[in-house]
């Protein structure tokens, strides 16, 4: 597969409101969000034109913001708007989109009270890549890497710097042949993968570990209140890696994964079944309904 890099594409991207042509968004390398990670992003997806749960993902991305003590300088409001703008500057119906805030230029040292904080939205296609092998299932390797304590980290934050240990995990998975890494908690109980929330079925209901020290995410929450519809008894406890080998069924949820079945963990193998099934049909058709009908059907 040849790579298109992402500086050197066709189209706009909207950058403190404005719409920038494409090869011209570009920051300066003396930028505090790159040499701190004081950038927090969102990954969202719009199908047939609708971003799912948009406001959701805005809320996240300024609470995010927050918890990394910076206040992004535009309303909700507005940055919803952004997105749906960048969509149709770029023609896309079926899309990924990549909000980013981050702290500028003014200053250049851990102390950076001074500098503005800036936001930018791109957006690509994304078509749905999975088709009818979806149901074949990805394969994790244990992380050595764990998920940070909450105190050691603002944890709940979809902040950059949180995904370098992801990023290590999964080039170290992807050495050793499989898909994706599963991360542990920092007390060695079962958390997520690199980029996406894990469920397991364990006797008709599904079980998925308390989001103490990661994110709780949109696909997560709307995962859950989709399995209680079809009365599934959804747990949210702590899952202890030993306990894995029971679960009739594993899989994956987040936006870029949708709901991804997990057909080993290690040399443990898992076949994907019906309640997977079932949640992916149903995510499916949610997804692809207007906002209005995902407000009233995912609360
Ligand atoms: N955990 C991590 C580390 C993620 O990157 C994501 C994707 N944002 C998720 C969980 C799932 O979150 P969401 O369903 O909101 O996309």
């Amino acid at each position: 597969m040849s790579l298109v890099p992402f500086d050197n594409r066709d189209g706009f991207i909207w950058w403190d409101g404005t719409m920038v042509p494409w090869r011209d968004a570009k920051l300066h390398v003396l930028s505090h969000g790159l040499h701190y990670a004081s950038a927090v992003f969102e990954g969202e997806r719009a199908y047939a034109g609708n971003i799912f749960r948009l406001r959701d993902h805005t809320n996240r991305l300024i609470q995010s913001g927050r918890l990394l003590g910076f206040e992004i300088p535009f309303t909700a409001d507005e940055i919803d708007s952004a997105c749906k703008a960048i969509l149709n500057a770029n023609n896309l119906a079926d899309a990924y989109i990549r909000p980013v805030a981050w702290r500028g230029s003014e200053q250049l040292a851990v102390s950076a009270q001074m500098t503005k904080i800036h936001l930018a939205i791109a957006a690509w296609p994304w078509p749905n890549l999975f088709g009818a092998d979806r149901m074949k299932g990805i394969r994790l390797a244990v992380a050595e890497w764990r998920r940070p304590d909450p105190r050691t980290a603002p944890t709940a934050s979809k902040a950059a710097g949180l995904y370098m240990i992801g990023t290590l995990s999964k080039h170290a998975a992807e050495k050793a042949g499989f898909d994706d890494a599963l991360m542990l908690t920092c007390d060695g109980f079962v958390a997520e993968a690199t980029g996406a929330n894990i469920f397991f079925a364990f006797d008709g209901s599904l079980h998925s570990p308390t989001p103490e020290s990661f994110l709780d995410g949109i696909t997560r929450r709307t995962v859950i209140s989709l399995a209680r519809a079809r009365n599934i008894p959804v747990i949210e406890r702590r899952i202890t890696p030993e306990e894995v080998r029971d679960a009739a069924e594993v899989f994956l949820a987040g936006t870029a994964a949708e709901i991804t079945p997990v057909r080993a963990i290690g040399d443990l193998a898992f076949t994907p079944g019906t309640i997977t099934e079932t949640l992916i049909g149903d995510y499916d058709a949610l997804v692809r309904m207007p906002p209005d009908e995902v407000a009233k059907r995912a609360a």
